[in-house]
C-alpha cells in the first residue's frame, strides 16, 4: 500500500516540503496533546461536536480545567467554537487532529492491552 492510498486527502494537499515551521508548529500540538486530560478532551471531539457539559462528564475532569483547557485549546487552533442558543458547541479543527488523536489513543491501547502489532 502506498502512502498516497492510505492518506489520500493529506498527499494531494501536502505536496510541499516540510521545513523548520511545520516541524515547530507540529511540536506544539504534540506539546499541547501532552496533558492527559487534554488528550481526553480531543480524543472525545474527536468522535463529534460537544459542549462543555458533555466534555466535562467524558473526561472525569472539574468544569473548570475542563473550560481552561478547552481555551487553551481553541487559542492555538486545534478547536473551533459555535454558539448554539446559549451553549457553546467545540469541534476539532481538523480531520489531521481527529486521525492523530484516533492513531495516538488506539497505539496506546496496544501498549496497554498487549494486543499484538499492526501496520
Ligand atoms: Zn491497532
Amino acid at each position: 500500500m502506498s502512502v498516497s492510498d492510505e492518506f489520500p486527502t493529506a498527499t494531494k494537499t501536502h505536496t510541499h516540503p516540510s521545513g523548520a515551521a511545520q516541524f515547530a508548529t507540529a511540536a506544539n500540538v504534540f506539546s499541547l496533546l501532552s496533558d492527559p486530560t487534554r488528550l481526553h478532551l480531543v480524543w472525545s471531539l474527536a468522535r463529534g461536536e460537544a459542549d462543555v457539559n458533555t466534555l466535562t462528564e467524558a473526561s472525569g475532569a472539574a468544569r473548570p480545567a475542563v473550560s481552561q483547557h478547552l481555551a487553551k485549546l481553541r487559542l492555538a487552533g486545534l478547536v473551533d467554537v459555535r454558539k448554539e442558543g446559549r451553549r457553546s458547541v467545540y469541534s476539532l479543527h481538523d480531520g489531521h487532529l481527529r486521525r492523530l488523536v484516533t492513531e495516538a489513543v488506539n497505539h496506546a491501547d496496544h501498549m496497554v492491552s498487549g494486543a499484538p502489532p499492526h501496520d
